[in-house]
């Protein structure tokens, strides 16, 4: 939380690798918007295998679900807007009537709520997974929408990976980036050295045994570890057993 800071921007981009926090940044914010009544959408990706799991306790002991799980910024620009739709029906009228009432207490009462309802926080996460056949042309339409809906007063944080494991960016994250008022890069720390500033995942191939036999896993690793061949998964079996902190393989 420290790295995000509380003066107000309206597009926010928080990048990193896997283990670097991101979400549970997201899930302070989302915690934070509802404990002050703030009008929040959340969402993530239809290809997060975690998206089910993932809720949050709010302040009454409820678990807060995200909202939508979308694959494009086409459909989260659809949402925000028919969200926005009816408030500022609402707003117009309300304007209206105080040109002809301007002295009424009720009005602008009603106006302030209207107001508020407007500052919505949007919460993306998993971007990286949006847009990924979607051609540039189209994707700078919906990046120009975004930045049409943030002046009316709703602030976009967006959440993604930066990297992939091969160390090719996301084009949608690269994109967002562009827009934003500010850019976040989070870091891991090294599974292998454990040392801070791991930025992108190694990836380990088939791991078999008692860890989900079959599967490929990704670990954050430091510049050194990343190119380090001797860093293998046997190599990290023995550092997990001589740590004895990690009780099996978790994918994070
Ligand atoms: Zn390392």
């Amino acid at each position: 939380m420290s790295d995000i800071k509380l003066k107000r921007k309206s597009i926010r981009v928080v990048t990193g690798p896997m283990a670097s926090g991101k979400t549970k940044v997201f899930e302070n914010l989302l915690n934070r918007a509802y404990i002050a009544n703030q009008p929040v959408l959340s969402f993530t990706s239809t290809k997060d295998s975690d998206a089910k799991r993932r809720t949050i306790k709010s302040r009454d002991g409820d678990y807060v679900p995200i909202d939508y799980e979308i694959d494009s910024l086409d459909h989260l620009i659809k949402h925000v807007e028919d969200y926005l739709r009816p408030i500022e029906k609402e707003y117009t009228q309300l304007t209206a009537e105080l040109i002809t009432n301007p002295k009424s207490k009720k009005l602008k009462t009603k106006l302030s709520v209207v107001k508020r309802k407007m500052n919505l926080v949007v919460l993306a996460d998993e971007v990286q997974f949006y847009d990924q056949g979607t051609e540039y042309l189209t994707i700078r339409k919906y990046l120009k929408k975004i930045i049409e809906i943030s002046l009316k007063g709703p602030q976009f944080i967006f959440f993604g990976l930066n990297l992939t494991h091969e160390l090719y960016v996301y084009k949608i994250v690269c994109l967002l980036a562009g827009i934003s008022d500010e850019f976040i890069i989070r870091t891991a720390l090294c599974e292998w050295c454990g040392k801070e500033g791991a930025k992108y995942s190694k990836k380990i191939k088939d791991v078999v045994g008692s860890y989900d036999a079959g599967k490929d896993k990704y670990f954050p690793a430091c510049d050194k570890c990343y190119y380090n061949p001797k860093m293998d998964f046997p190599f990290l079996q023995k550092r997990w057993k001589k740590t004895k902190k990690r009780k099996k393989c978790k994918v994070i």
